[in-house]
C-alpha cells in the first residue's frame, strides 16, 4: 500500500557522497557503517510509519543484508563481526516490522508511548471476555465438544481481527496524544490476552 518512495529516507554516504539505501551501507564505495544506533526503520531506509508494505520490506531487507555481507564490502572492516552484527539487528529489524501488532507495539515506544511494563491496563470488558471464553474452552474440551471448541475460535478469531483493526487505526494515527496512545497501549495489551488464548485453543483439540 502507499508509495513506497514517500516512506524512503535517503541518507548520503560521508565517503562518496553517493545516495545509500540504508545509513548502514553505502553501495557505491561499499563501506559499513555504524548501525548500533539505528532503529528497525532507520536501518531498513524507511521513515517511521505503520504502513508498512510487506513486499517493500521484503526487498528492503534482502538488499540490506546483500550489502553488509562480508563478500559485499569492499575492505574488511578493523571489527570483522560488525557485519555479523548489523545481520542480526536486520533479522530483527524484519521479525518485528513485518508483524502488524509488533510494529505498532516499536512505533508507539518511538513515539513515546508506555511500554506494556508501565501500562498494562485493557480496555474494559477484555478480562472477562477471555476468562468467560477461557471456562468454555474448558468445558469444551471436557465434553470432547469439537463444535463449541469451533465456536470458541471463532469468537476468538472475530476479537483478534476486531483488535487489529483498532490497533492498525491508533497506529496509524500516531505519534497522537497522550490519550491515544494509552488506547494503542490498551489495545495491544487486549491482544496479547487474545493471542495467549488463540494458542491455548490451537494446542490439542
Ligand atoms: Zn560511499
Amino acid at each position: 500500500m502507499g508509495s513506497s518512495t514517500t516512506k524512503t529516507v535517503v541518507v548520503k554516504c560521508a565517503a562518496c557522497d553517493g545516495p545509500m539505501a540504508s545509513p548502514v551501507f553505502c553501495d557505491h564505495c561499499r563501506r559499513l557503517y555504524p548501525a548500533e544506533s539505528l532503529n528497525h526503520f532507520e536501518l531498513l531506509g524507511l521513515k517511521p510509519t505503520y504502513d508498512v508494505d510487506p513486499a517493500d520490506l521484503r526487498r528492503r531487507y534482502l538488499r540490506v543484508s546483500r550489502g553488509v555481507h562480508p563478500d559485499h564490502l569492499q575492505e574488511q572492516a578493523a571489527d570483522p563481526a560488525a557485519g555479523l552484527r548489523v545481520s542480526a539487528q536486520l533479522n530483527e529489524a524484519q521479525r518485528v516490522l513485518r508483524d502488524p501488532v509488533l510494529r505498532a507495539e516499536y512505533l508507539l515506544e518511538l513515539h513515546g508511548g508506555k511500554p506494556a511494563s508501565e501500562d498494562r491496563r485493557v480496555p474494559e470488558g477484555v478480562l472477562a471476555k477471555t476468562m468467560l471464553l477461557r471456562e468454555e474452552i474448558d468445558e469444551a474440551r471436557a465434553h470432547s465438544d469439537t463444535d463449541a471448541l469451533g465456536a470458541c475460535r471463532q469468537t476468538i478469531q472475530q476479537s483478534v481481527d476486531d483488535t487489529l483493526a483498532e490497533i492498525t487505526q491508533l497506529a496509524g494515527a500516531l505519534p497522537g496524544n497522550e490519550a491515544q496512545r494509552d488506547a494503542l497501549r490498551a489495545a495491544l495489551n487486549a491482544m496479547k490476552y487474545y493471542q495467549r488464548l488463540q494458542s491455548e485453543c490451537a494446542s490439542g483439540s
